[in-house]
């Protein structure tokens, strides 16, 4: 199920990314604290009411080709019109109407967006009669708010929930997989999408997916059912967004989100960048399993030790995601393209994984015997009992006397234990520790 997207634009200086912190609250400084996590400021999630979105802060997109304040923000207006289902529209109240904001306001009325006007910095009571003038942008909702104090925000995501979507039920039947196909621009993506359709000589007819402009490629092939999602966002040639590494990992964003399996595509040829890393960061977080592609290994001048080198690289790049597996292949010559979706359905099996407790408990006393935990200030750790509470990625709840006893690397110790004995090979896990006296 994916989460609907919420944009904020609006000129410099208006106080978007003090509103974006505003409403993501605490979440960028627990994002911030994790090894390989992504650091991107752009996006975030928010929650309101129960309900849970992205958001996008427009302002921390930057483009290559704009010297223009006027151009720079017309392009993020652009972006938040296509990407996003809500968007805040932000001005500030003290400084009054501007040109720019009448013309990202025609913009925003000519797309037919559904739009929240936050009138921003009216910290205090006295200041919000400055809120009248900007009715004339002539939107319906219009709501003062203080970024900076925080006030007004619940008035503001009260509007932006009210705007969402309704949930979409699931739009493929259980069995089918969902693949998303990510990487950088160049690396081979529709090369592989293309291989792929080819080598299976299958059913392919693009279906026009529910989600905006996302359209979705079926392929059965040895009895299974695939779609890869968000074909179109994949082969997407934007003029000016190609060039704006942010926007391409928003993009992988929603792919991700729509999916069971992620194929990561690196290059071989040219190396892993620092964007493949935050892409990948995204689908560990997101709990989706993993299939990396080494791609254009036709083109890499070759020893006995070249594979095993790279496979080193990525091991160390992505140290954090050492259950995905590694394949090494060429979608110009075909080389080794049979292998894809095997691996892809190997490692969605394991994503959808149930064991049931009593064998769960069998291995975790199994891995406790041969390697207790250490006791911790003379104190000693007692696991209880664990069961799997979900899946997709498989989630584990361990309960144990005191969770502060336990050390990050003994989880690391059970999950690994885990996964090599109960065939969670390829997918995240995520284990919680509960106390339970
Ligand atoms: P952005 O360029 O639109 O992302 O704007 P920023 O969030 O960086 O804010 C620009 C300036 O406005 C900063 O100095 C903020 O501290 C200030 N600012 C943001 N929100 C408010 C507010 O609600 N009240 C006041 N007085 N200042 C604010
Ligand atoms: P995308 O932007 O990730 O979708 O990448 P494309 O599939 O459009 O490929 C980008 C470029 O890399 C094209 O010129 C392809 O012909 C080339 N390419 C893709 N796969 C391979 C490969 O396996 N080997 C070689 N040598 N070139 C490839």
């Amino acid at each position: 199920m994916s989460l609907p997207v919420v944009a904020i634009v609006g000129r410099p200086n208006v106080g978007k990314s003090t509103l974006f912190n505003r409403i993501a609250g605490e979440r960028i400084a627990i994002v911030e604290d994790k090894p390989g996590i992504t650091r991107d400021r752009i996006y975030s999630k928010g929650d309101w009411s129960g309900q849970s979105f992205h958001l996008i802060d427009t302002g921390g997109l930057e483009f290559d080709d704009q010297d223009q304040v006027i151009e720079h923000i017309r392009h993020q207006a652009e972006l938040a019109i296509e990407e996003a289902d809500v968007i805040v529209f932000v001005v500030d109240g003290r400084s009054g109407l501007t040109a720019t904001d009448r013309e990202v306001g025609l913009m925003l009325h000519r797309a037919d967006k559904k739009v929240v006007l936050a009138v921003n910095k009216l910290d205090h009571l006295k200041h919000h009669e400055d809120i009248y003038e900007f009715y004339e942008l002539g939107f319906e909702k219009v709501i003062a708010v203080s970024s900076l104090h925080g006030t007004g925000s619940g008035d503001l995501l009260d509007e932006v929930v009210g705007y969402l979507p309704e949930r979409k039920e699931e739009e493929y039947d259980e069995d089918t997989i969902r693949v998303s196909v990510i990487g950088r621009p160049n690396v081979g993506k529709s090369s592989l999408v293309n291989r792929l359709l080819g080598a299976e000589r299958v059913i392919v007819s693009p279906v026009a997916g529910t989600t905006r402009d996302a359209v979705d490629t079926p392929i059965r092939a040895h009895g299974q059912d695939y779609v890869i999602v968000d074909t179109a966002g994949m082969r997407k040639r934007g003029k000016v967004y190609e060039s704006t590494e942010k926007y391409s990992v928003l993009r992988a964003l929603r792919a991700i989100e729509r999916s069971d399996v992620v194929i990561m595509v690196l290059d071989g040829a040219n190396g892993i960048a620092e964007q493949d890393k935050k892409v990948a960061g995204i689908a560990h977080e997101a709990g989706r399993a993993v299939v990396f592609v080494v791609n254009k290994w036709d083109a890499v001048d070759k020893d006995d030790k070249t594979m095993k080198r790279f496979r080193l690289e990525v091991e160390d790049h992505f140290s954090f995601m050492s259950y995905a597996p590694i394949l090494f292949i060429s979608a110009k010559t075909g080389q080794r393209i049979h292998q894809v979706l095997p691996k892809v359905k190997e490692v969605a099996e394991a994503h959808a994984h149930r064991v049931s407790t009593s064998v769960l408990n069998q291995v975790i006393q199994d891995a406790t015997m041969s390697t207790p935990p250490p006791s911790v200030k003379g104190k000693r750790v007692k696991i209880l009992y664990a069961t799997q509470v979900a899946v997709k990625p498989p989630s584990i709840v361990i309960f144990v006397n005191d969770p502060e006893l336990v050390h990050f690397s003994y989880v690391r110790y059970l999950e690994n234990q885990l996964r090599e004995s109960l065939g969670f090979e390829g997918t995240p896990i995520r284990l919680m520790l509960r106390s339970r006296k």
